[in-house]
């Protein structure tokens, strides 16, 4: 067993490292305080290769292997959680999704300008009245000729406002006896007439980041652009998120390295009883959970892109880990907040942002509760991953980096 990080590895952690330190957080309280995305962050990411990191170079992407997304997303969130959001959408649930399932026409299409950061990708799966419960999705699909006819309107949709296109999971055949089975997916790209879309004001947290909704109405798209077959909506969007709950995990991961680091600057700076409070022994029991999680989190994580890499099924691992780190990384920012007592209760520290951004990962792609269920699951025998048609392909250096 090898716990080091490759050559490669590093450079990516440094290079993300630099960028999102040197031009992200000197500016990041202005935006989350004015709720906006800042509008250099995704051309610059596109820029640094990072909208495209693992994705095969003959796919527009830099070729680098799925350990490198993980390490990647824990520096982006390590500075502000809206950044790796934008790679949890962007990357894990819509081009790997095209990675996994696409055709080689709609790698092409597709997944080429998203993984050079020419566009950007969104994933809807939520809509107003089914979030966990993905079988209650009534958008639709209905199949007109060479065509699709969409309707139907996402909630909660991560850049929202800023993607090309979105993958997006419809009802196309509301008769069948397991309405997991009548659902499909499609790419939607939402210049399309009779899209409409808007972000959503007044979250508690990824303030600079994009979320919002996105409605069709008789939105015509070919049939070439659906994902799969019809009837496979549901298990590509589980795999979409097997990705997706990586990139979580990965960032939870730096959110609980940033609120570690916070907690210990302020704790050699701040005096109490006469001494600096990091001598004090409830503060060092904080500190010293900090530590553990943070080392739990990343093993975790890491154990599910070194199976990624492998091509192993990482279903019940991935849920593990994002289930772990997004809950530590929630209890390490509010114990940062604590251990900042009444200055960590304002935005002139950033834990009191990293409290709030921490909130929504216990949230989406599977609320803690259903990450719970999942586990009992597996460890019960109740639940078994059968194979899928199409598996995300195990990291191959000669094949990524032709
Ligand atoms: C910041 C943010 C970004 C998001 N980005 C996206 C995105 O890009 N794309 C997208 O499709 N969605 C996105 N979402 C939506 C997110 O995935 C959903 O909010 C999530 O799946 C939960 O669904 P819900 O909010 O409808 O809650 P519900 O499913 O209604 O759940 C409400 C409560 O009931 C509990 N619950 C539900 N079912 C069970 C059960 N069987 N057993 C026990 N408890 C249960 C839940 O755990 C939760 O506590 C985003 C959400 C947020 C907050």
């Amino acid at each position: 067993m090898d716990f080091s990080l490759s050559r490669e590895h590093r450079m990516v952690q440094q290079m993300v490292r630099e960028f999102v330190q040197k031009e992200v957080a000197p500016v990041i309280k202005e935006y989350d305080r004015a709720q906006e995305m800042a509008t250099f962050v995704l051309p610059r990411m596109a820029e640094l290769g990072i909208l495209g990191i693992c994705i095969p170079v003959r796919y527009g992407g830099q070729g680098m292997d799925y350990l490198s997304l993980g390490l990647a997303c824990e520096e982006l969130e390590a500075v502000d959680t809206s950044l790796r959001v934008a790679m949890s959408v962007h990357m894990g649930l819509n081009s790997m999704g095209l990675l996994q399932w696409g055709t080689e026409e709609q790698k092409h299409q597709f997944l080429v300008p998203q993984a050079k950061g020419e566009k950007y990708g969104c994933f809807g799966l939520t809509e107003p009245g089914a979030g966990s419960d993905v079988a209650a999705i009534v958008s639709n699909a209905r199949r007109d000729g060479d065509t699709y006819v969409i309707n139907g309107e996402k909630m909660w949709i991560s850049l929202a406002s800023k993607a090309h296109n979105c993958l997006w999971v419809a009802r196309t055949n509301p008769d069948a006896p397991d309405p997991h089975d009548g659902l499909s997916a499609f790419m939607v790209e939402l210049d399309r007439p009779g899209v409409s879309r808007g972000d959503i004001h007044g979250k508690l947290g990824v303030r600079a980041g994009s979320t919002g909704w996105i409605a069709c109405q008789d939105v015509r798209i070919p049939v070439s652009n659906r994902l799969g077959e019809e009837g496979e909506g549901f298990k590509i969007a589980m795999s979409c998120l097997d990705n997706g709950r990586y990139t979580v995990a990965a960032g939870a991961t730096g959110l609980i390295r940033a609120s570690l680091e916070a907690s210990l600057k302020y704790a050699h700076e701040r005096k109490a009883f006469g001494r600096e409070i990091g001598k004090l022994q409830l503060v060092q029991q904080k500190i010293a959970a900090m530590v553990q999680s943070y080392d739990a989190a990343r093993l975790l994580y890491l154990r599910a892109g070194w199976m990624k890499n492998q091509g192993l099924r990482n279903t019940r691992e991935t849920s593990l880990a994002k289930w772990f780190a997004t809950d530590a990384s929630f209890h390490a920012a509010s114990e940062a907040v604590q251990i900042h007592g009444a200055y960590g209760y304002s935005d002139e520290y950033d834990v009191e942002r990293y409290l709030r951004n921490s909130k929504g990962a216990v949230i989406y792609e599977g609320t803690s509760e259903i990450h719970q269920l999942m586990q009992a699951g597996y460890a019960l025998q109740y639940r078994q991953d059968a194979p899928l048609r199409c598996e995300l392909p195990a990291y191959d250096p000669d094949f990524w980096q032709d």
